[in-house]
């Protein structure tokens, strides 16, 4: 039986590039050599449109491509360098392209794909992924720049609900300022995510209001309209930005930040009463020093033992035991998910924290007084900010792999293409 193949041999079926016909295939010193040409024998003038097939020269480039069979295969293409026949036309002559050799192209689209898919899919450094597939670095990072700024388009994106957290992604650092005078250079960066999906939006560098304010005023109108909720921490610059910036949007204010604000306060408290006590700091002989950690865990998360431990302390000093008292209202107050409960719980935070005279907790509850709103609509839609964390160990992830990062903008984009969710593997 004859099968038609068309006009398709062995070879070109093996080295498999789509609109390419293998014309040999060599065996050279430096490894295999195989020599391709277009399929098509008539290409279109750029300029003007017109069909051609009259050829002027046939130069040989050499391009990179997947490997075929093994690493040693140099990929040879002859290209043609048509002659415009149109006699209007300006244009005197063109080279043939084709979608997997683009104009200009070095590297075919299908291993400039592998390149972005490898980068994307797992944490690996770009030296590695370069050194793979015998190109440059610079090859690489530009084509991660290109899929970067298509799928990293914020302003096409849809936000309805944004989280907005602050991230330590890199160490305190000094440098010599233009004036002479050593600058410390802002350790923090800002994470902006999308609370729907879990995707990072962006990670800017900078001071907190400012640059939210920057950040969320580059966006256009219709973005900012769109966005209904945003969840971010206690901080009074990001909510007054959120405010100014995002008119329709509520905001909701992250429970873990009011828990750990709550364990400051006792740990406050626990640190002058050792100073009043004893006239010193903690010492590991005081049990309310020694098992410290206790008096800031989830209660229902201590064993029998540690309860029992808990219970000497907090009897041992009044005032531990008072406050220790309030953290748990404070718990309490966010775990409903109901607002009457919500109202009746703060009744009873209110009524302790009244009776005592201890600074500390007025202070919190001055805090919780001002954020009360934003602790309702937290209690109404449980928005937390803990997607972000997730994002935040993978970069701690890539700094390590990438050996650290001197470039904000290389980093950036690696972590948003790592959690684009792009990757098909
Ligand atoms: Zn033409």
């Amino acid at each position: 039986m004859i099968k038609d193949t068309g006009r398709i041999d062995a070879a070109s079926i093996l080295l498999n590039l789509t609109d390419y016909r293998v014309i040999t295939v060599t065996q050279e010193l430096a490894g295999r050599q195989v020599l391709v040409e277009p399929i098509e024998t008539e290409a279109a003038c750029p300029s003007c449109g017109v069909l051609t097939t009259r050829i002027q020269a046939r130069p040989v480039h050499q391009v990179k491509d997947l490997p075929a069979g093994g690493d040693d295969l140099q990929v040879l293409v002859r290209k043609r360098r048509m002659a415009c026949q149109e006699p209007a036309c300006e244009r005197r002559s063109f080279v043939q392209t084709t979608e997997q050799l683009p104009f200009r192209a070095r590297i075919t689209t299908r291993l400039s794909q592998r390149l972005v898919d490898e980068m994307s899919c797992e944490l690996r450094a770009v030296s590695r992924v370069a050194a793979a597939h015998g190109v440059s670095w610079p090859t690489v990072m530009a084509r991660l720049t290109t899929v970067g700024e298509l799928v990293g388009n914020v302003d096409r994106m849809f936000i309805r609900r944004l989280g907005i957290d602050e991230h330590r992604f890199r160490k305190v650092r000094y440098a010599l300022g233009r004036t002479g005078k050593v600058v410390r250079i802002e350790p923090w960066s800002i994470v902006f995510t999308d609370l729907d999906t879990g995707k990072i939006l962006d990670i800017v560098d900078g001071r907190r209001g400012t640059a939210v304010k920057k950040w969320l005023k580059n966006r256009p109108r219709y973005w900012r309209q769109r966005v209904q909720y945003v969840a971010i921490d206690m901080s009074a610059e990001f909510r007054k930005a959120v405010r100014e910036n995002l008119p329709k949007a509520k905001v909701s204010v992250d429970h873990f930040h009011v828990i750990a604000r709550a364990n400051l306060m006792i740990t406050q408290v626990r640190r002058r009463r050792s100073h009043e006590v004893h006239e010193r700091r903690g010492r590991a002989t005081d049990p309310a020093y020694k098992y410290r950690k206790l008096l800031t865990c989830n209660l229902e998360n201590l064993s029998i033992k540690q309860v029992e431990r808990l219970k000497l302390i907090l009897e041992s000093d009044p005032e531990l035991g008072v406050i220790y008292g309030i953290k748990e209202h404070v718990r309490q107050l966010l775990k409903t998910a109901d607002i009457h409960e919500f109202q009746s719980r703060w009744a009873v935070l209110e009524k302790s924290v009244k009776a005592t005279k201890m600074t500390e907790a007025k202070t919190l509850f001055r805090t919780l007084t001002a954020w009360r709103r934003e602790l309702l609509v937290f209690v109404r839609t449980r928005l937390t900010n803990a997607r972000s964390e997730a994002a935040n160990l993978t970069a701690k992830n890539l700094k390590r792999i990438g050996r650290g990062y001197r470039n904000h903008g290389h980093y950036r984009l690696r972590i948003l293409l790592y959690t684009a969710g792009l990757r098909p593997c």
